[in-house]
This record gives structure tokens, sequence and C-alpha cells, in this order.
């Protein structure tokens, strides 16, 4: 294969693996965002849930105190009504007496609904407290996870803007520039290969007879006539992660080669 065929072949590869590293890069701070966004809204439930115990307790503290008060009030007006002279002093006093029994009822009432409550507080806060320490351990371990993750997509993203430059020096100005105009207009894909003989794998457009020779010999620089993305002919070519895609195999490549040439046998 030509060079600077080869090269932007390498530069298509690299620049996919690069928009892939930008996007997780820009990708990793938002999702510990969320995870940590989680985490602090589970930690003010609980937060709630504290207050809402403490707060249950206080008032039945302050309940039993009324209680205590009411007592105090119905011995008083007990000893009152001993030294009563008339009738309707005493049928007041023991009216008095009767409303804050009555009100005693009713503030036990009071503290039983909320002793109640107090003990499903109590249960779904113990859960809520055992979950988010559970929840706590896997933040910390996927917010560093996407911490070291980010910081190792950074080195390689450096590391593939180098060999980018690289790459760059060693293409004409003219050709470089318009494979960069192709990408852009082409979402990401300006080199790939031919598929299924004579198509172009992008738009799918079938190539003329010359064009598909061309691409075969891998001497000279072809682009699509539909899409114009440079073509390129690879046995098992898929454009993609270029850490994933096996080397060429030189030998097999020239085989397969020769192969989808000898089905053109008038050029
Ligand atoms: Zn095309």
């Amino acid at each position: 294969m030509n060079t600077i065929l080869q090269r932007l072949v390498e530069l298509q590869q690299l620049d996919l693996v690069i928009r892939d590293l930008v996007a997780e890069i820009d990708r990793l701070p938002r999702e510990v965002a969320q995870i940590e966004a989680t985490l602090a809204q589970h930690v003010a439930r609980v937060e709630a849930d504290k207050k809402a115990l403490a707060d249950n307790q206080l008032s039945r503290r302050k309940r039993e105190g009324d209680i205590s008060a009411f007592r105090e009030k119905i011995s008083h007006f007990k000893s009152q009504s001993l030294q009563v002279k008339t009738n309707e002093q005493y049928k007041a006093l023991l009216h008095e007496v009767e409303y804050h029994e009555q009100q005693i009822r009713q503030t036990e009432d009071q503290i039983l609904a909320e002793m109640e409550a107090s003990e499903s507080l109590d249960a779904r806060l113990k859960e809520a407290e055992r979950s988010l320490a559970v929840e706590r351990v896997e933040v910390t371990k996927q917010v560093a996870e996407a911490r070291a993750r980010k910081a190792e997509d950074e080195k390689k993203l450096l590391a593939h803007r180098q060999r980018r430059e690289e790459l760059k020096t060693g293409i004409e100005i003219g050709q470089f520039e318009r494979y960069e105009h192709v990408l852009k207009v082409r979402k990401g894909l300006a080199v790939v290969p031919i598929v299924k003989g004579s198509c172009c794998s992008a738009c799918h457009v079938h190539m003329r007879p010359h064009a598909v020779s061309q691409v075969l010999s891998g001497e000279v620089i072809v682009h699509c006539e539909s899409c114009d993305r440079i073509l390129y002919f690879a046995p098992e070519a898929v454009p993609g992660n270029v850490e994933e895609n096996a080397p060429e195999d030189p030998e097999a490549a020239k085989l397969a080669r020769e192969q989808a040439l000898s089905e053109y046998p008038t050029l």
C-alpha cells in the first residue's frame, strides 16, 4: 500500500480512537458528579430521617411533660373541691377535672401514635444507614476508577495526538486538508475500506471499474465519487479502534488483493 494511503488509514483509525477518548474524558466527570449527587441525596434522606426521629422523641417528651402538668392541675382542682362552699363551684371544679383527664387521654393516644411512628422510622433509618454505608464504599470505588480511567485516557490522548502530528507531517497539505474536510462533513469517517469488491463501505455506492482497480492496487489515493471519502482495500478491514485491530498481515493482504484483482481480469 502506498505510504501516504497507509498514513491516511492510520490517521483515520487514530481519529476514531481520539474521538472516543475525548467523549469519554468529557463524560467521566459528569458520571462522577451524577454518582456523587445520588449519594448526597441518600445522605440527605438519612439526615432527614434522623431529624424526624429526634423531633418525634422531643415531641413525646413534651407531651409527657404536658401530662404531668395536667395531673398537677387535677390534683390542685381536687384539693380545691374539698374546700368549696357552693354546689356550682364544686361542679365547675369537677368539670375542670374531667376536661384535664380527657386531655391526658388524648395526649396519651398521641404519644402512642408517635411511639408507633418512631418504631417504623427507626427501622427505616437503620436500613437506610446500612445501605448508605454500602453505597459509600461503592461510590468511593467508582469515583476512584473513573478518575484513574480519565487520567489514563488523557495520557493515551496525548500520545495519539503526538502520533497524529507525526502522520500529518508525512501527508501532503492539500490531501490532509481534504481529509480533514471530509472528516468534518462525514461525521468522523473520511477513510473507509471498500466492500463487496466495489462498494464504498460508508455510502454503499458502486465504484467504476477503473477506480476499483486503482483502489485494489493500493498505489493511488482514490476518493468515493459519491461521498468523497478516501477508499482503500483491506481484506477484513474494519475502521474502528486502532488498538483492537490486529496489525495487517502483509502476506495475507497481498494474497487477498491479488484475489480481488483477479476478479477484474479486463483492467
Ligand atoms: Zn462513499
